[in-house]
């Protein structure tokens, strides 16, 4: 989900996507997704991103990319999810469960 929001970031907002990253936080909640600006100083890149209009687009953007990538759905790819950074975790990156996910969860109205 996490990388998909950034792909989704990236491609939505024309962000360059090695300048914004992310990770995971474990909290009493649940696993909370931290973005944060890849750049020095930072650049209000994810101040962009959490816009509320920005971050439909954003998620559309990501459910579009898990959709349509041709890669075996139980798995990802580097047109999907994975990239030079992130390859520590690509065995578990599944881009099914993302799509599902934001399936679910994008009203037709496109409410979050
Ligand atoms: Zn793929």
């Amino acid at each position: 989900m996490l990388y998909a929001i950034l792909e989704g970031a990236s491609q939505a907002l024309g962000i360059k996507r090695q300048d914004i990253d992310g990770c995971l936080y474990p909290s009493e909640e649940g696993i909370m997704l931290i973005l944060f600006d890849n750049v020095p100083g930072g650049a209000g890149l994810v101040k962009r991103i959490v816009d509320r209009e920005s971050l439909l687009n954003v998620l559309k953007n990501a459910l579009e990319r898990v959709k349509n990538c041709t890669c075996g759905k139980e798995t990802s790819c580097y047109g999907c999810l994975r990239n030079y950074q992130n390859q520590f975790c690509h065995e578990i990156l599944r881009r099914d469960v993302v799509w599902e996910f934001l399936e679910n969860n994008l009203g037709s109205e496109g409410d979050v």
